[in-house]
């Protein structure tokens, strides 16, 4: 019998990973050096692991080879409990959090969990592709609501309410932003929740940057505003940590968890299904959480991801035709490139045709369920000075790239 893809692909889309890395990695092969600025990794870029987290996962690494509580080692949750407690979302318990192979894996179980064909989940576009793509995996439609690069790439709310139907459950938020590095203001937040309070939609709160945070602003956990629906929160250790190797991530319930009892009885059984998140990395949450905070020293000024981001920033508004919105948070900018001035038909053959001019790997902004072919990603992880030769070089390709 012919072995054939399952239709439950068809809509799943990954491009951060796609066809243009395979190019790169082909490239590679034959001896060329990538500059890789398609994924945030901080490893790859030079970051080492706090050494706390180092010393808890070795100290601890003799007892960590059998099966875990399917939800999580316990003091890792309670970490958790008390981080939140800390941050102003009250009245959880070590049940409402549970541990996992990164926040990827809780994302796929979390919709999983929810969703039955046909249902809509509303997903900001441009989205970190990974929600989009668990929701069709788990058979719902993601409805894109429009985030507006004019006011400072704000998810737009009448595009939300509009979008509102009677199939939609949930809607998601990802605030730090990935692509655009958007933070959400407070009374934006107060009026997303709103809407989900209108039309009883559950929240799901992907914050995994929001500690990488510029130039002062704020960031407001989500899940405070909303001390009234049900909402799940997402984070981890890839990004504040700089340990997304060890695959280490969280999601916590909050609010009416009542309304959200069966539900909830989905999500334990798909955890157990899986017995258990990876064992080592959990020992080190206590210790992320609990201990100096050294992402701080990296995003104030002076420090390696302010100065990188600046020098993104800038340069990307220097090249003739393209502007960029300043990210104020995360690790990503998401410049734009003035139609009347790049005829982008396809933005994949672009990244393609930049990989294969410059050794630079970039993501489409269509991989990111932007409905134009006008943006695209790059991470601003390396040195400044790097990040100033590949912008350089990204400008000095545009400069004569003309699409046929
Ligand atoms: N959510 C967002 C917004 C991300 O940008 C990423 C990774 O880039 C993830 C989730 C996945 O993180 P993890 O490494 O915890 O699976």
């Amino acid at each position: 019998m012919q072995v054939i893809q399952s239709s439950k692909l068809a809509n799943v889309c990954y491009d951060i990973r796609g066809p243009v890395l395979d190019e790169a990695m082909r490239l590679e092969e034959q001896g060329h050096r990538i500059l890789k600025l398609n994924t945030g990794n901080p490893a790859a870029f030079g970051f080492e692991a706090p050494p706390e987290i180092l010393q808890d996962i070795l100290r601890n690494l003799s007892s960590a080879h059998g099966y875990g509580d399917s939800k999580g080692l316990l003091s890792a949750r309670r970490a958790v409990v008390m981080h939140y407690e800390d941050r102003g979302l009250h009245g959880l318990s070590v049940e409402d959090v549970y541990l996992g192979n990164g926040v990827s894996e809780l994302i796929q179980l979390a919709m999983t969990a929810l969703l039955d064909d046909g249902d809509e989940v509303l997903v900001p576009a441009p989205d970190y592709p990974l929600w989009t793509a668990s929701v069709s995996l788990a058979g719902g439609t993601a409805v894109h609501y429009r985030c507006d690069e004019q006011s400072e790439w704000y998810p737009d709310l009448a595009d939300i309410a509009a979008k509102i139907t009677d199939r939609t459950r949930a809607i998601v938020v990802i605030n730090p932003n990935n692509p655009t590095g958007a933070v959400y203001p407070r009374e934006l937040l107060e009026g997303i929740v709103e809407l989900a309070r209108q039309h009883r939609l559950v929240i799901y709160a992907d914050e995994i940057y929001d500690k990488i945070l510029y130039d002062g602003v704020e960031h407001v956990p989500l899940a405070t505003l909303a001390p009234d629906l049900f909402c799940v929160t997402f984070n981890g250790m890839s990004k504040s940590y700089r340990v997304a190797g060890f695959r280490s991530g969280w999601m916590v319930l909050s609010g009416d968890r009542q309304r959200a009892r069966s539900y909830i009885e989905g999500l334990n059984v798909l955890a157990s299904m899986r017995l258990c998140a990876n064992m080592p990395a959990q020992h080190a949450v206590a210790a992320a959480l609990g201990g100096r905070q050294s992402i701080r020293d990296l995003v104030l000024p002076g420090g390696r991801l302010r100065a990188s981001r600046d020098a993104a920033y800038k340069l990307l508004n220097e090249i003739p035709g393209v502007s960029c919105v300043k990210p104020k948070g995360a690790l990503y900018a998401f410049p734009r490139l003035d139609p009347q001035v790049y005829k982008i038909k396809d933005d994949a053959q672009m990244v393609l045709d930049l990989l294969r001019a410059e050794r630079i790997l970039i993501v489409q902004g269509t991989g990111f369920n932007w409905p134009d072919p006008d943006h695209f990603r790059l991470v601003t992880l390396p040195r400044p000075e790097d990040v100033t030769d590949a912008v350089t070089r990204i400008g000095d390709f545009l400069s004569g790239y003309v699409q046929p």
